[in-house]
């Protein structure tokens, strides 16, 4: 396994291998587990080279706070990606992606800018298109592999792609959980013992709507706010129910399959999301 801090010795190695190689590309913001080791063995198993990045990347943090409280585990990362094999490991220091100004470009996702994360997460998403635009840029990738637990996401890396031009095949990879259904996630680090155990209720939601999808949008939807509001010590940041092909709220579910529920919670003060596709 290669590890780059600087992006010519990376540029130089991949100019080599590039040639007869197709290269797959997982960008991660570190603190490793299994829902990023599942996107490293997606890449492996489909392409030749696999790239994983870790840069906790500032212009997509709105919140100083939970910037400078990010988990940071770079020594057993590393471990993780080594037992998996990973080909090569790029942690680009910051001046190799920003110049002078720590700022994201501005782009135009519709919708995605005023609902759930892009409404809560002012800026969010033009700092993460920034950063995989730039990352894209500089690896060049065949494949480049995204969870489906930060659903908006992958939605704004496709559009991205579409809008740029460019040829990268934007895969989408299920989320993965904890045994109590927890989504994994780098923040659940941060969380108490029994934070982690009661956050499961989210989980628990999105099972309910899946085994009462016949109730519709609106009796499920209520259902959950009632579920939140039992639990003090977690806030519904929000719950929104989207068609998936456009990522717009309904009030009425479209044909099974072309839906998702989404959640954004606070607990121990720790802002976790999630979502099912129903
Ligand atoms: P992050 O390090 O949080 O930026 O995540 C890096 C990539 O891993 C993103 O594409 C995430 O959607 C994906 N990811 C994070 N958590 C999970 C999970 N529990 N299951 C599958 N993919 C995940």
């Amino acid at each position: 396994m290669k590890v780059f801090e600087a992006k010519p010795e990376l540029l130089s190695y991949l100019s080599i291998i590039r040639e007869k190689k197709t290269i797959g590309f997982v960008p991660t913001m570190g603190a490793l587990h299994n829902g990023h080791l599942s996107l490293i063995k997606a890449s492996k198993k489909t392409c030749d080279i696999t790239v994983c990045s870790i840069f906790v990347n500032p212009t997509q943090f709105n919140n100083i706070d939970d910037l400078n409280h990010y988990p940071k585990t770079i020594k057993s990362d590393l471990k993780k990606l080594k037992m998996l094999d990973c080909d090569i490991v790029y942690m680009p220091i910051i001046a190799d992606l920003y110049k002078e100004d720590l700022k994201a470009k501005k782009f135009d996702f519709g919708i995605i800018s005023s609902t759930m994360e892009g409404r809560f997460r002012e800026g969010h998403f033009n700092g993460v298109a920034t950063i995989v635009e730039k990352l894209f840029n500089i690896i060049n990738p065949t494949k480049a592999f995204f969870g489906e637990k930060d659903l908006q996401q992958l939605y704004v890396v496709k559009e991205l792609v579409r809008q740029i031009g460019s040829s990268v095949e934007i895969i989408g990879m299920p989320t993965i959980r904890e045994k109590n259904g927890l989504a994994m996630s780098s923040r659940n680090k941060l969380l108490s013992k029994k934070g982690a155990k009661d956050a499961s209720l989210i989980n628990k939601c999105l099972l309910y709507c899946n085994d009462n999808y016949f109730k519709g949008v609106e009796a499920l939807k209520q259902y959950i706010e009632k579920e939140f509001d039992n639990h003090s010590n977690i806030m519904l940041e929000y719950v929104e129910f989207i068609e998936l092909k456009n990522m717009r709220p309904i009030k009425d579910f479209k044909a099974k399959g072309q839906n998702a529920i989404c959640i954004a919670i606070y607990i121990d003060g720790i802002r976790l999301i999630d979502n099912i596709i129903l």
